[in-house]
């Protein structure tokens, strides 16, 4: 039996593909796994959640400030942050029918949780005492080989130039957060900021994930907004509610998403320096699963990088002069998870008369496509004219699109299909009227608004 939602699942990729948000990689060579593009709608999509974010968490803030460092650093970072010895996908063969599962996704499904952080023995613990309650996926067995753990790193022969790969690796950041931990002190010393404060930064990451499952869900490239707080250890407690708040109103009042389709997930089975995590989880069409994590990281990191690198990261409060290593409250999230989830959250089918029509009713300032201009017709070059020439005034504040093809009906749909929030027609009247009619996605009410008046119209629609 195919359920149903599996069903709205595989129409949503499709949907993705067939109207450019999401492609398949190097589909022309018969695909690529795990590794996706992003089309020309799925771009705007992309950096319009990006601006968000960033606005909200960077802009919007006097105790936060960005960050953009590089993909590649010194692989001393990834010892030092447990990466080479630590990071890894546990994985373990079912002894029936010799298929391999990801142990934490066998937990999942048992309905226990491990943090992907957790070392061989710790993962190997908590798998040993819930042997009854996981199943092999494809045959029910419940006996397993031991978990074995395979490293999530990417290596590469950047500045390797000795033909031998395994040789002193260079690593694709694996998280982007590591590139603010070796920043602190940079950022301390060049900008004003003092603890309490926050760092952003948005930036590609890179897994070698064995099971890259449910479309952009999981890849193995992928782009992370992280974002570490850095406080007084007796003020741990009282910021990690303060961000977890944050946090939570953001996909709510920010992104639009319903609340009924987000909750929270406490975990349970904590790795051992983290004093407290909870993910936010999306209800997606295969079920609630995380989005964004929201960790008490303790003062493990700075400790960490402070040890490995002989730097010391400690910090001294101006004030006081009391010198204490700082605790990071952090809040992880996948930009191209919550490009899934506003596409699943905003896809919408709708009856109108004998007619469906699919409308993708995203966050207006979410929308790939801000304002569609038509002229009725094709043929008819003053109405040609006319609608270029607010085409043009437009585009300078607005992503527009400039749509004469087919008729009105059909030039509708293809933009509701897009989220795009208002479609603007240059009609005959509007030779004579000066005026337009502009349609919306929503409710599908159109109204004459004169033209001379439309920026002032749509700066208040999308304030
Ligand atoms: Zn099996």
């Amino acid at each position: 039996m195919i359920d149903k939602n599996e069903n709205r699942f595989e129409e949503i990729i499709s949907f993705c593909k067939r109207r450019g948000f999401v492609f398949p990689s190097s589909e022309i060579y018969g695909g690529f796994s795990a590794v996706y593009d992003y089309g020309p709608y799925g771009i705007e999509l992309k950096n319009a959640i990006q601006a968000k974010w960033w606005q909200n968490m960077v802009h919007n803030r006097e105790d936060v400030v960005g960050l953009d460092s590089a993909i590649f650093m010194s692989p001393k970072v990834w010892q030092a942050s447990g990466h080479v010895s630590g990071f890894s996908d546990p994985m373990a063969e079912c002894k029936k029918c010799h298929t391999r599962s990801r142990v934490d996704h066998l937990l999942e499904e048992a309905g226990v949780f491990a943090d992907e952080k957790m070392s061989e023995s710790e993962i190997n613990k908590i798998f040993d005492k819930n042997k009854d309650k996981v199943k092999c996926p494809k045959c029910g067995s419940n006996i397993f080989s031991e978990a074995k753990s395979f490293n999530l790193l990417v290596k590469s022969n950047l500045g390797n130039f000795t033909g031998d790969w395994d040789k002193e690796p260079t690593y694709l950041r694996g998280e982007t957060c590591q590139g603010i931990y070796i920043n602190f002190k940079n950022v301390l010393d060049s900008s004003r900021v003092k603890i309490p404060f926050g760092i952003a930064q948005v930036g590609k990451a890179f897994r070698n994930e064995i099971t890259a499952r449910q479309f952009i869900f999981r890849t193995r490239e992928f782009e992370q907004m992280e974002f570490q707080y850095f406080v007084k250890p007796e003020d741990a407690k009282k910021q990690y509610k303060r961000w977890k708040e944050e946090r939570w109103d953001f996909y709510v009042n920010e992104l639009g998403i319903l609340e009924k389709n987000l909750r929270w997930h406490k975990h349970e089975n904590l790795v051992f320096y983290a004093k407290e995590a909870y993910d936010i989880e999306y209800n997606f069409p295969f079920g609630f699963k995380e989005l964004e994590g929201i960790h008490n990281r303790s003062d493990y990191d700075l400790t960490q990088h402070s040890k490995h690198s002989g730097s010391d990261l400690s910090y001294t409060d101006p004030r006081t002069n009391e010198k204490f290593m700082p605790w990071v409250i952090e809040a992880s999230v996948g930009l191209n998870r919550i490009l899934l989830m506003v596409i699943c959250d905003a896809y919408t089918k709708e009856k109108i008369g004998d007619e469906e029509r699919i409308v993708l009713k995203l966050e207006k300032s979410l929308a790939p496509v801000k304002i569609a201009v038509f002229p009725l017709l094709k043929n008819k070059p003053q109405l040609v004219k006319k609608a270029k020439e607010i085409f043009d005034k437009l585009k300078t504040a607005w992503v527009c699109e400039f749509d004469d093809n087919g008729n009105v009906g059909k030039r509708y749909r293809r933009q509701d299909e897009i989220g795009t929030p208002y479609c603007i027609t240059v009609d005959f009247d509007s030779l004579d009227d000066k005026a337009v009619t502009i349609r919306d996605r929503d409710t599908m009410a159109q109204e004459r608004v004169a033209i001379d008046q439309l920026p002032e119209y749509f700066s208040q629609k999308f304030s």
